[in-house]
């Protein structure tokens, strides 16, 4: 519950000025709003950065830089701070939001922004579960125009919703929060504060807030994945779609026995199995599906586990590497995906650590999509996946699943204990801040080396 609300919280300081617009009602007021607003979204940094440095390197790192620019922002008000104090201790005490609604009293229809406000005030104040918060945003809602207030529909929608109430989140407000951490912010934060791209996005989809299943059938056909109203369920990285609610749509990630990712860690049994990589060069061809960057392969690659073929479907990348070897992750880890005949699958991970350039990915790097999309294929562009395995094969392996819903089982892991290069640079320019799965419980199950 307290992610929750650290979240709502968060998406209704993102909202910005409009949201606290009301406290102009009183000059002397108006940066004392401000202060709290920033410093709410600095303490949600800070908390996102502390709850990132347990789970990621990477994603901490930006994290801490989303705090670090929310402080410099905040260090010009220091004189203000004082007043902070004072607002704060009289945001405890419910005497600010009784100024309020006594200044409100005498006007018959609040505007939407101070409906807002008002709302985001009672929830700072008396908690999200409170039956006048939860009215308030209802309230928020009723007034709203839903053609060209998107942003304030989404922050109570998303409020209510994390009260407990069963408000369904207008599909235009889920995928920002859905895939990640410091980049979706920053690019809601563009969009929240530039009214141009906010009217060019409205205007295409005028009545989102209330036809969810336009939007959401556009989407797909943008996607090119199969235009099916209702019939595929968004789930991402973090918030309201993290992976601890995956199992709610997809019940094996919650209820599987042998879930990937694993934290590799001692004790060990002795593999018998030998695997070599027979991969081959054909054309490029990427996409950005939404959740990670992915290259389809065409046929002819293969994996051999012991002389028996798996042809190699696919590889991507996520970042930090989902796997953790003795509770540490890499900067990255690709995924090759391959199959036998039979329909078994096995995945070869090739961590990634951070130093040197990588030529292989600078390729795919210099032609990747701009953004969510079908597969594109650069023209004249060969790629061999061959370039992007070290030479040593010695490998940890176990029994688990797909890292994203559905988690289905029965997939064989083989992850390579020699890592490659990747620059801090390359790792930056991999679109997705956080696309890992947290690591799952063992249950039991062998680790074997060799
Ligand atoms: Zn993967």
């Amino acid at each position: 519950m307290k992610r929750t609300l650290v979240e709502v919280v968060l998406a209704l300081a993102l909202v910005g000025a409009g949201v606290f617009g009301w406290l102009n009602w009183q000059k002397n007021q108006k940066n004392v709003g401000q202060l709290t607003a920033l410093q709410a979204a600095s303490d949600a940094a800070a908390a996102a950065a502390t709850k990132s440095l347990q789970t990621s390197g990477a994603s901490a790192k930006a994290a801490e830089e989303q705090a670090a620019a929310l402080r410099q922002q905040l260090a010009p008000m220091e004189a203000q701070l004082q007043e902070l104090a004072a607002a704060k201790a009289g945001l405890s005490s419910g005497a600010t939001l009784t100024d309020l609604q006594t200044a409100y009293k005498s006007q018959k229809e609040l505007s939407v922004d101070r409906q807002v406000g008002l709302a985001a005030l009672m929830l700072l104040t008396k908690g999200s579960k409170d039956p006048a918060t939860l009215e308030a945003f209802r309230k928020a809602l009723q007034v709203s125009d839903a053609g060209n207030r998107k942003n304030t529909i989404c922050a109570a929608q998303i409020a209510l919703a994390a009260g407990g109430e069963k408000v369904a989140v207008s599909s235009d407000c889920k995928p920002q929060s859905a895939h990640g951490e410091a980049k979706e912010s920053k690019t809601e934060v563009a969009e929240k504060t530039d009214p141009h791209s906010k009217a060019e996005k409205d205007g295409t989809h005028p009545k989102a807030e209330k036809d969810g299943a336009h939007g959401k059938a556009e989407s797909h056909d943008k996607d090119g994945k199969k235009v099916a109203l209702h019939a595929t369920p968004h789930w991402g990285y973090d918030g309201l779609m993290g992976p601890e609610r995956w199992g709610k749509e997809f019940p094996t990630c919650a209820k599987g026995k042998s879930q990937s990712p694993l934290d590799i860690r001692g004790p060990f049994v002795k593999a018998r199995a030998t695997v070599s990589a027979d991969y081959k060069e054909g054309p490029l061809k990427i996409i950005n599906n939404g959740h990670t960057i992915q290259v389809n392969v065409a046929a002819g690659s293969k994996l051999r586990i012991d002389s028996m073929p798996y042809d190699l479907l696919q590889f991507h990348f996520h970042r930090p590497s989902e796997e953790k070897i003795d509770g540490k992750p890499m900067a990255m880890v690709i995924h090759f995906v391959h199959k036998n005949p039979a329909g078994k699958l096995a995945v070869l991970g090739v961590l990634l650590k951070e130093g040197n350039e990588n030529p292989g990915i600078k390729t795919l790097w210099d032609n990747l999509p701009k953004g969510e999309g079908p597969e594109v294929s650069p023209e004249g562009v060969n790629f061999n996946p061959g370039k992007l395995l070290p030479r040593e094969f010695d490998f940890y392996s176990y029994e688990g699943s797909l890292t994203t819903p559905p988690c289905t089982e029965g997939v064989t892991f083989y992850i390579l204990k020699a890592t490659v290069n990747v620059s801090n640079d390359q790792v930056t320019k991999f679109p997705f801040p956080m696309n890992a799965r947290p690591v799952q419980p063992r249950n039991g199950r062998e680790i074997v080396m060799n």
